[in-house]
């Protein structure tokens, strides 16, 4: 097979097989944009090494042939030792995984060469500092030398020769480090620093594919949900020097800016620097407009090249680019990450841009991000403490206490605290202190800072280049400049995602713009928006939430039990409620009530029950209808196990003891003690509920229906338009729905009479048993309309016991990979999402049109809805906070 695609052969389709990086490098290669030449090695290379331990045996020919061509238009050789050619070895799965994996650059310099490249170069002290700073990355990627050594030698050299920063250590000094570090890797490594250029070629390609299976890149990629098995791809590339002197450096570049979305170039910059010193943020950086008074030519040739990979991508693009003596070159661009405001304004932003049409832009954006939109901010009242102000990084409103390291972090976010991390600048191996923070905070380092990039992807709050903080992890305290007492780990801090400021102390928390904007609607929004980037983004996301309104096939329903709730569902945007459970309506003062009707031994007192109850009902549906007006509400009559509304059974044991004991015993605490025994169950989530309990306890359905009929009679008096939807839960057979039809139509008929209204209302069923689902077309005879209850049939599809499970085996199941996510988090498509299919047929069979839906926690779930999108359902209904997403994944289902 080929395995080896020089960056003129591929194109930006070919992640799969080049990786992000490969495929993006061929494409510009393609449209001419200035790439140092190089080829790429694929992920098919990558799992053989990795599933054989070695590599195969046709690469070292065609890297080879690739090198050959290379050496041949450069006219140079690598490693050689006149004019040598250098190369970078870089890794690139197919999803952009930031820092995740290794880099080597300066590959090809040894004894003889770095003599070579101080004769081209004319600077032999830039020729030494590559040196050093191959023999140092070599080490520690490939070779697995602890990076210390090499830093402490570069501090004790520095110290020797009475110098503060790395640039300023003279030739002599550098190559007395070089032998340092050869001595340093003779010592831990066991080996030599390889002299063949091919040697370390191939040692640093092998790094790469190893480097796919680090304990990071695993934590990265269970994170965000990308397959273990993709391998990664490795780039080799013609090195670049932007540390050849003033007129060279290296920068990242975002075509739009990637934190706020506004239109306009956004990078930062820095002068005779090379690799990954940007990205590092261990220099503070210049901007674009810096560079543009410093090289107009190579800033417009980027700027042109901006508009050219923007207008190709047709999105927004992130670049790295380096400036080797006043030549312009660009070493990677991919489609930008971005925040959600970004997002969302830049989809529109492209769309008045006739780059993409309304469409593509409702694809660009997510439910997820419209969620973050969601969050809480920082509320405006005076009293707030600013410590700093400094680069808003990544979006939100972020409290709690300071935590110096992972350890610390993880350990108290564990112990339910919450807590931001405090880091002088973060690297890898912060990430799992980033993912237990609820925030992170850095003293150094700009917007495309490895914080700031990772907070960005993980939808969390960051606040970095905060240069008035000085922090000291050993003495875990956090000096701010201007204050006299420093902080500890017991300071609570607050950080703005959205201004860069720092608090101390606990801020209040108020409604985001978009929260606001969902909530009260476009103009109350846009009039108490504060600046122009917040109208933006508001417009922006009304235009989007249209259009997913306009195309959604779905509907979107809330899950509500309360007025409070329906009211909260309708102003997000919900078309009725797909589920009000109707338990809670007797519980609390209510239980005496039910207890009533359990111990209700004749039908005298079970009347008497049932009479102290119906008014109670009523009442509650009276309000929903009235809130729910001219939208269908369906109503789940009761659901839950019996014994939910009885006492529990060893506390009530134990007082009737007690009591029995001393003598006090009310014989009616015995007689309740035996009705408890007798209805307890082992597993009464398998036992006496829903339907069951509905057919087995007199009077139960005529209440729940007299209850409804009643209240919708009540509105239509009133001039309402009551839209009841009866729902009768945990069916398994026809027979049981026919049965609890037969008494819930009798009710309608006696209220209808009564009061000479016409009541027919739908009467229909939950499908959340196997047996339902696999039965379906026989229970649609008797049903209006189905609702899959995906939680229960989760549960009763895997046979597992959702509480259960979910603390003990689910995330060890994530891990070996047996599910993706949990399959009570997103539906499991084939198995459980299959039983929704066998419903939707079969019911379907027998009614064509019969409506369908779906209530539960996956009504919100965005990669659920498209799913149910596909299975052909009719609604979503979820909780009302919800349903903005529900409605925004809907439209993205359906375009
Ligand atoms: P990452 O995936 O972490 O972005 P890269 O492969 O892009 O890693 O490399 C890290 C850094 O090294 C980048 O900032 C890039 O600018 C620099 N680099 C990589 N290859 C070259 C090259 N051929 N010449 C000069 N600089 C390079
Ligand atoms: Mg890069
Ligand atoms: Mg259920």
């Amino acid at each position: 097979p080929k395995y080896v695609y020089r960056f003129s052969e591929g194109d930006k389709d070919q992640k799969d097989l080049l990786g992000g990086k490969g495929a993006n490098l061929a494409e510009m290669t393609r449209l001419g944009l200035p790439v140092p030449p190089g080829f790429t090695i694929t992920t098919d290379a990558c799992r053989a090494y990795l599933r054989d331990g070695v590599v195969p045996d046709e690469l070292a020919v065609q890297v080879t042939t690739a090198l050959r061509q290379v050496e041949e238009e450069l006219g140079r050789q690598l490693g050689a030792a006149e004019d040598p050619l250098l190369v970078s070895v870089r890794s690139g799965a197919k999803f952009s995984m930031p820092g995740m994996m290794e880099t080597v650059l300066n590959i090809g310099l040894n004894d003889a060469s770095v003599q070579g490249l101080a004769a081209a170069s004319g600077d032999e002290r830039f020729a030494w500092d590559s040196y050093r700073r191959l023999i140092q990355m070599f080490g520690k990627t490939v070779l697995d030398v602890d990076g210390d050594h090499f830093s402490d030698a570069l501090d004790a050299k520095k110290a020797e020769r009475g110098v503060k920063l790395d640039y300023e250590l003279d030739v002599d000094a550098l190559k007395e480090l070089v032998e340092e570090y050869k001595a340093i890797v003779a010592a831990h490594a066991g080996i030599d620093f390889p002299q063949d250029p091919r040697a370390q070629l191939d040692m640093a390609t092998e790094a790469v594919f190893r480097s796919w299976n680090t304990e990071r890149a695993h934590i990265y990629r269970r994170r965000e949900k990308i397959p273990h098995d993709l391998g990664t791809a490795v780039n080799v590339c013609t090195m670049v020097f932007g540390n050849m002197g003033e007129t060279s450096g290296t920068g990242v570049c975002f075509t739009r800016d990637p934190s706020t979305g506004r239109s306009g170039v956004y990078g930062d910059y820095l002068v005779n620097a090379q690799g990954e010193d940007v990205v590092a943020g261990i220099r503070n950086t210049l901007s674009l407009a810096d560079l543009e008074r410093l090289d107009q030519t190579s800033y417009d040739e980027l700027r042109a090249a901006m508009r050219r990979l923007e207008t190709h991508y047709r999105d927004l693009c992130d670049i790295e680019f380096t400036i080797e003596r006043g030549k312009l070159w660009l070493l990677q661009t991919r489609v930008g990450k971005r925040t959600a405001a970004a997002a969302f304004r830049v989809a529109t932003q492209l769309v008045d841009e006739k780059l993409i049409t309304m469409d593509e832009a409702l694809t660009r954006v997510t439910g997820d991000q419209l969620n973050q939109l969601m969050f809480p901010q920082f509320g405006d009242d005076s009293g707030r403490d600013l410590i700093t102000r400094a680069m808003p990084a990544s979006p939100g409103a972020a409290v709690g206490h300071i935590a110096f390291d992972n350890a610390e972090a993880i350990a108290r976010a564990e112990a339910g605290e919450s807590v931001i991390l405090v880091r002088r600048e973060t690297n890898p191996d912060d990430l799992p202190g980033m993912v237990a923070a609820v925030g992170v905070l850095t003293a150094r380092g700009g917007k495309t800072s490895h914080a700031a990039v990772v907070a960005r992807g993980m939808g969390k709050t960051c606040v970095c280049g905060a240069e008035a903080l000085d922090i000291d992890v050993e003495s875990r305290t956090v000096r701010v400049a201007g204050r006299e007492t420093p902080l500890t780990s017991d300071d609570v801090i607050a950080i703005d995602g959205a201004t860069g400021e720092v608090f101390l102390g606990e801020v209040a928390v108020v409604d985001s713009p978009v929260m606001t904007y969902l909530r009260r609607g476009l103009d109350e929004a846009l009039d108490t928006a504060g600046d122009v980037d917040t109208r933006e983004l508001i417009t922006s996301v009304d235009r989007i939430m249209r259009r997913a309104d306009e195309v959604r096939r779905l509907q979107v329903r809330a899950n509500a039990d309360t007025p409070d709730d329906a009211r909260h569902a309708i102003h997000r945007g919900a078309q009725g409620v797909g589920l009000c459970r109707t338990e809670h309506m007797f519980l609390g003062e209510r239980k005496q009530l039910v207890q009533n009707l359990i111990l209700a031994t004749d039908d005298a007192a079970r009347e008497a029950a049932l009479a102290a109850l119906l008014p109670l009902q009523k009442s509650d549906f009276v309000q929903m209808l009235q809130t729910m007006d001219g939208k269908p509400m369906t109503v789940r009559l009761i659901d839950p196990p019996l014994h939910e509304f009885l006492p529990d059974l060893t506390e009530l044991s134990v007082k009737v003891a007690v009591d029995r004991e001393r003598g006090t015993l009310d014989p009616a605490d015995e007689d309740l003690l035996n009705v408890v025994r007798r209805n307890h169950e082992a597993n009464p989530m398998l036992g006496l509920r829903g339907v069951r309990l509905l057919l087995t306890m007199p009077g139960l359905i005529e209440l729940q229906v007299r209850a409804i009929a009643e209240a919708a009679v009540e509105r239509l008096k009133a001039g309402g338009d009551p839209r009841p939807e009866v729902m009768i839960p945990l069916i398994g057979s026809v027979r049981e729905l026919q049965l609890a039809r037969e008494r819930a139509e009798a009710v309608l008929a006696e209220v209808s009479a009564e009061s000479g209204y016409e009541l027919n209302f739908p009467i229909g069923c939950m499908i959340e048993l196997p047996r339902a689902a696999v039965t379906a077309a026989h229970i649609a005879e008797e049903a209006d309309f189905f609702s899959f209850g995906t939680n229960d049939l989760t549960q009763t599809t895997w046979g597992f016991s959702r509480d259960d499970v979910e603390a003990s085996f689910v995330g060890r199941y994530i891990e070996a990979g047996i599910f993706g996510t949990s399959p009570f988090e997103s539906i499991d498509v084939d198995g459980v999402g299959g039983m929704v299919r066998l419903g939707v047929d079969g019911g379907r069979s027998t009614k064509p049109g019969m409506k369908m839906g779906v209530c539960g926690e996956h009504g919100g779930d965005p990669d659920s809805i498209a799913f149910f999108h596909r299975a052909g359902l009719d609604y979503v209904s979820c909780s009302p906070y919800r349903v903005p997403v529900a409605r925004l994944e809907a439209g993205r289902a359906a375009v």
